[in-house]
């Protein structure tokens, strides 16, 4: 145990996308100063075996609950802080994407408490290096977009319909139960042979990896039945898929 009179500090850990062994150095040493370790269902456990000693704090979706609201685990990083610990926030990915880092940052900040935040892999990072997606090549694809599926209102983004007028390659996190209505949208810009992919548990042993192009993927999703937490992605980028990836296509998928 700590002296009480060590500093409180909170530390915002990127978990990284799955792998246990996407966690930066710099997160590893996090984890294993801290003294508590408050986690979620997209930060993979076996990063919690690196420290036995830290109290773990499940703040994730609880069985026949309601998820924890960021204002009760804002109050959580708090209580803990006020007993001189090193919190560790441990976040699926990285925390400054889609991550609702900022509020927590801003809470701490409130409170005069020290706040880190340690990079980690992306979940679209992850996804195109394990499965071997461009998501930039040259002559191909110039550029990215990541965006969310689901704004804070609960309804799809103005931005998506910029991006699927673009070429850049388009990768939709928390778009899983919106897919209809953002194929309807590429489809108002977009042939019906333009590319699409859903990859779902990204960089873990589980991966599931769908291909097909706006006009079959609803209907291949219907079989193939890929859900959360899955990533979208449409462009050029989605059918260079390395053949090697274990993946589903309308071949095998209809076979
Ligand atoms: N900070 C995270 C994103 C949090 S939002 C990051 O940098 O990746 C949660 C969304 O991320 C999920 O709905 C899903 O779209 C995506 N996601 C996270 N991990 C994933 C994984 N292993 N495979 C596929 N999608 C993932």
């Amino acid at each position: 145990m700590k002296p009480f009179n060590q500093k409180a500090k909170i530390t915002l850990v990127g978990a990284g996308p799955g792998d246990p062994e996407l966690l930066t150095l710099k997160g590893l040493r996090a984890l294993q100063t801290a003294d508590v370790i408050l986690y979620d269902s997209l930060a993979n456990p076996a990063l919690l075996e690196h420290n036995q000693h830290a109290k773990k704090v499940f703040v994730g979706k609880r069985k026949g609950w309601q998820r924890y609201s960021q204002a009760e685990i804002n109050s959580l990083l708090l209580d803990f802080a006020r007993f001189n610990y090193h919190v560790v926030r441990l976040k699926g990915g990285d925390p400054m994407v889609f991550g609702r880092a900022m509020e927590e940052i801003e809470t701490a900040r409130e409170h005069g408490i020290e706040v880190e935040v340690v990079p980690g892999i992306s979940s679209y990072s992850g996804m195109a290096a394990y499965h071997q997606l461009p998501i930039t090549q040259r002559g191909i694809s110039r550029s990215f977009w990541v965006m969310t599926g689901t704004n804070k209102d609960g309804r799809l983004s103005n931005d998506i319909a910029i991006a699927a007028a673009s070429s850049a390659t388009v990768i939709i996190l928390m778009g899983m139960s919106k897919l209809p209505e953002i194929v309807e949208l590429f489809t108002q810009h977009k042939s019906n042979d333009y590319p699409v992919s859903i990859v779902q548990n990204a960089t873990r042993p589980d991966a599931r990896v769908l291909t097909g192009q706006l006009d079959n993927i609803m209907a291949l999703n219907a079989i193939a039945q890929l859900g959360s937490p899955g990533l979208l992605v449409f462009g050029a980028a989605a059918n260079k898929l390395d053949a090697v990836t274990a993946h589903l296509t309308a071949q095998n998928v209809l076979a």
